[in-house]
Order: structure tokens, then sequence, then C-alpha cells
């Protein structure tokens, strides 16, 4: 088996709440409450669930943009969770982030030439000859012409300006990226193309990737594996192909029933989901997705099912797949 590139172990994020007259701590929104997974060096692991899901805060732990409060993770076998920030931020050459709104994460004042220069300049890679050469070299691959060197985050389209968040990523030619809805601002026609690249350079680059969305359907295509989060924890994780085909946790086979089928004659029943997400500040006792779950059973609701191998490289916290009491009271 290929060996893993990241690994992260239960990690948890809880941001304080504060309150009252001496902004005393008076709760904690527990955005990530103790995921787990690791990514393979080459694969893509796709990571989905709604907003506030708390995917994005992970994503962003990785990288230490965001320090986890409790928990582990490893790049490369070494455990990076602790490291200094200097440290961190030398290995953040081999980890980049594209995010979900390129117009954001680019500075509007700056030229494409200054956006895409600046990690190597940062990093100390080459002189201003050989950074000038590789900016028109990444241009080109991101399928933009060198042409656009000189010009300005507003002076190109949407689908343009996430290729030139994509090559700023990729100028330090890093092992891992973590994409954050990459495709979500786009249009529906743009998205399919910045996928595609996305595959393409993949190849071309031998990139890992950690591709988060909060859509099923978009990170089908792209995914070896996925993960589905719910509240701040891993509901389901699996292969790509089983968890389209066979999917375990009730709230996965909500958001797949929610998917559109290209097959006119195949019809799936929508699974409308009761009521809004819980805040995470205050989330459900037992399963967190219990009070919305059709399939809710008494011992849900004081028991947090353990995240486990329902079946060969299929895991899923949920009752209905607990073979034996070994059930964490959390
Ligand atoms: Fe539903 Fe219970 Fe499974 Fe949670 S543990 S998903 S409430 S059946």
């Amino acid at each position: 088996m290929t060996e893993s590139l990241i690994e992260i172990q239960d990690l948890k994020k809880h941001f304080p709440l504060t309150g009252g007259v001496f902004g005393k701590t008076v709760g904690h929104v527990k955005a990530v409450d103790g995921v787990s997974f690791s990514v393979r060096k080459g694969e893509t692991l796709g990571i989905v669930g709604e907003s506030g899901c708390g995917k994005s805060t992970t994503g962003r732990m990785l990288l230490r943009l965001i320090e986890p409060s409790e928990g582990s993770i490893k790049f490369e076998g070494k455990d990076i969770t602790n490291l200094s920030k200097k440290d961190m931020r030398a290995l953040r050459r081999d980890m980049q982030m594209v995010f979900q709104d390129p117009f954001a994460s680019l500075n509007p004042r700056h030229t494409v030439e200054k956006i895409l220069e600046e990690p190597l300049i940062v990093h100390g890679i080459g002189n201003a000859a050989e950074r000038k050469q590789k900016v028109k070299e990444m241009l080109e691959v991101v399928g933009l012409s060198s042409y656009y060197a000189k010009r300005y985050p507003h002076q190109f389209s949407g689908g343009q300006r996430q290729r030139i968040g994509i090559a700023r990523a990729l100028m330090t030619r890093p092992k891992l990226i973590i994409a954050d809805e990459p495709v979500s601002a786009l249009d529906v026609s743009i998205q399919s193309q910045v996928l595609n690249l996305l595959e393409d350079l993949q190849k071309e680059f031998d990139l890992t990737y950690i591709f988060i969305a909060h859509d099923l359907g978009v990170v089908r295509h792209i995914s070896d594996r996925v993960g589905v989060m719910y509240l701040g924890r891993m509901a389901e994780l699996s292969d790509s192909d089983k968890l389209y085909e066979k999917p375990l946790h009730p709230y996965t086979q909500a958001l797949l029933s929610a998917v559109p089928i290209p097959d006119p004659d195949f019809k799936r029943e929508t699974i409308l989901l009761q009521g809004d997400i819980p805040s995470p500040s205050n989330p459900p006792k037992g399963c967190a997705f219990h009070t919305r779950c059709p399939h809710s059973m008494e011992v849900c609701k004081s028991i947090t099912p353990v995240f486990q191998e329902a079946e060969p490289g299929h895991y899923v916290a949920c009752h209905l797949y607990s073979e034996d009491s070994s059930m964490t009271n959390k």
C-alpha cells in the first residue's frame, strides 16, 4: 500500500465563546471535535458536509493556519503539530492551499506576475530572471497565456482568477494541495474545466489533494476516497465508488439523495432532513445527527457512536452498524 503523506489523529478545534462584562469564557464552539484520517501519496480525499460542519477548519488546521486545540498532524511521517512558526513557514513550500474565492485571495493591487512570484521570494527560490521565467511557464501550465502576466486580478473572469489561484499554489511545487471549495463560486459550465485542470495537474506534478466541498456531486469525479463530516466529526469515510453506490450513514444517504442523476430513467427518492444543522456551540448529546436522522433510536440520544470499520476500508459512525458495546459515551 502507498504510504501516507499526511495523517491526522483525533484533531480538535474548540473556539472559546466569551460573554459578560469581563469577557469570560462561557463555552466553546466545537468546530472540529475529534477527526482522524490519512491521505496517501497521489490520492485525492474529498471532504464533504454542510456549512459549519468543520471541513474548512480541518483543512486550515492541516496547514496550521488555525492552531488545533488537541490531536496530532503528521506530514511525511513527521509530527508537525507543534512545529515552530518558522519551521512551519518553511514546510508550507510543500503544502499549499487553493481558496474558494479567488478574488478575495488575490491582492487586487498586484499584477499576476507579482502574485505568482511572491511564494518564490518567500521561500528563496531562484533569482529575479528565473522567477519571471517560472511565472510565465506556470501561466501556460494552468491554461493562461504568459501575455497576461502584467494584468491585475480584476481584469480576469472568475474561472481565470481561479486558474491564477491554482498557479500561485503550484509555484513552489508542493506535494499537498488543500483545495477549499475551489469551484463553488464558479458557474457550472466553468466548474468542470477547473476540475479537469486540477486532475491534469495532479498527474503532471504528482500531487496529493484534499478537496473540500459542500456538494457530494462535485467531489465524486475527482476523489479516490470521500469523507462526510457532520457537526465537527467524520460520519463516514470510504472509497468513492462504495460511498456513492452504497452509503451507510443516514446523513450521507440524505446528501446523496439530493445529488441529481444524469439518467432520466433512474429515479431516486429524495430524503428530506428535518430541521437545521444544530449549533456546534451546543451539539446534541449522543449521535450529533439524532435530531435529524430518520432512523434515530433511543440509544442514539445518549451514546456517541464510534467511528469504526463496517466493511473493509469503509468507516462509519452510526449505531445501525455497531456490533458490540464498545461505544463511547462522550
Ligand atoms: Fe441515525 Fe442513530 Fe445512526 Fe446517528 S447513530 S445516524 S441517529 S441511526
